[in-house]
């Protein structure tokens, strides 16, 4: 009987402390019904990281199993008790768990889609036809079950029992000059990406293309001594751009939702602390945090620019603000002085009011010798900086295309 159950553990760091209560439920339930148990890696999903009380992680998991018909109770049990247990350490969570017994209902797939996009209201979870118990992570934890990966990658997660021994820049560099594109994400220039710094349990975690790569950085680092006391490999809809291409999106902007908008830049400057602030024609405030780089000081030039831009909105002083992620420069609006109509010839001026003549053949025409074109020659897609990428966002030049092909049969997947 096929099972799919979900967890969420809503006030985790970063997602990290519920990958660590998904890797303990994997690994009990490889103990109870074995490997050929697993329909599929486990799942670690990542939602609308702009829902407040949520961390920049919003992640939640899933494990996709089959088993004997007399033991799907039994799957229940086990993943309350893994959950209360590590609910009561953690103190401040307030959990999640899903089931799906059977086919995966529409319902829990739709909600799956609203919540990479969307607040998702907890009576909507309860009501998404699966079974479910606990608190706000229910909607987490429904939206796991839910999940469908048209394309998928994968990330290792490493855990740790002690302190978390910072990796030396280096040797990630070696990782990624070894492995890059088959592991990504691991550096932003200088600063190391695979290592969290919060409280979680969390060693590193390295994302990647195919597990096999991933279990060779695994071997790698552990051959310079930074092994983790436990590890498992999560198929995940990260750096897919899952929430561009299968979330909800409405035209009504609505709080900490994300949203999409075209419109022309009509203003932008920087104010206090130097990040950028800027309207579009159609009246939708926009900030572009300075620390994105590019992204803000490109649509700082781009006054005039037809753009499509993405990001949560959030309340700010009684207005909604698009905090931007993510923008498409379409063309720009450009004055351009026209020539003359008769022989191509340029106009001059005669002065305030006066009209235009030309200079080639004389010809003095009344209305004003300026027009606007549109300019697609700037047409380009502006990300932040790697640093500031969140975890749905597709990294430029990774094709994920290949992670479907491995199975949890090829391959090791938890230590
Ligand atoms: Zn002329």
């Amino acid at each position: 009987m096929r099972v799919v159950v979900g967890i969420d553990d809503t006030d985790s760091h970063g997602g990290g402390c519920t990958t660590y209560v998904g890797y303990v439920l994997a690994r009990e339930a490889l103990r109870r019904w074995g490997p050929g148990a697993f329909r599929d890696f486990p799942r670690l999903i990542r939602l609308n990281p702009n829902v407040p009380f949520k961390t920049r992680g919003n992640a939640a998991v899933a494990l996709d199993l089959e088993v004997p018909e007399g033991d799907v109770e039994e799957v229940w049990r086990l993943a309350l008790e893994v959950v209360k247990q590590y609910a009561r350490r953690e103190g401040k969570t307030d959990p999640g768990v899903a089931m799906a017994v059977g086919e995966v209902p529409e319902r829990a797939k739709l909600l799956y889609r609203m919540a990479l996009t969307q607040v998702v209201s907890l009576s909507a979870a309860e009501r998404a036809g699966v079974r479910t118990w606990g608190g706000r992570g229910k909607i987490g934890a429904v939206a796991a079950v839910g999940a469908e990966l048209p394309k998928s990658t994968f990330e290792l997660l490493a855990y740790r029992s002690g302190e978390r021994a910072p990796m030396p820049r280096q040797l990630v560099e070696a990782m990624e000059a070894l492995t890059f594109p088959f592991t990504f994400h691991n550096l932003d220039e200088d600063r190391v990406l695979i290592q969290p710094r919060g409280p979680d349990p969390v060693y590193y975690g390295i994302r990647g293309l195919t597990p096999h790569h991933l279990l060779y950085a695994l071997r790698l680092l552990e051959a310079w001594g930074f092994k983790p006391s436990g590890w498992v490999i999560y198929r995940t809809n990260q750096a897919v751009d899952a929430h561009l291409e299968l979330g909800v999106f409405f035209d009504e902007p609505l709080p900490y939702s994300f949203y999409r908008v075209r419109g022309i830049v009509a203003e932008a400057r920087r104010v206090r602390g130097r990040h950028l602030i800027g309207k579009l024609d159609n009246g939708v405030v926009f900030v572009a945090y300075r620390h994105l780089g590019r992204l803000a000081s490109e649509l700082e030039r781009c006054v005039g620019c037809d753009v499509i831009l993405y990001g949560g909105l959030k309340p700010r002083r009684g207005g909604l603000y698009l905090y931007v992620e993510r923008a498409y420069i379409l063309g720009r609006y450009v004055k351009v002085k026209t020539r003359c109509p008769y022989c191509g010839g340029s106009l001059e001026s005669l002065g305030r009011g006066r009209g235009w003549a030309c200079r080639r053949c004389g010809m003095v025409f009344r209305t004003a010798a300026v027009k606007w074109l549109y300019d697609t020659s700037a047409r380009r897609l502006l990300l932040p900086r790697p640093g500031e990428w969140r975890h749905l966002l597709k990294p430029p030049e990774i094709d994920a295309s290949i992670a479907n092909f491995f199975t949890p049969r090829d391959v090791e997947w938890i230590g």
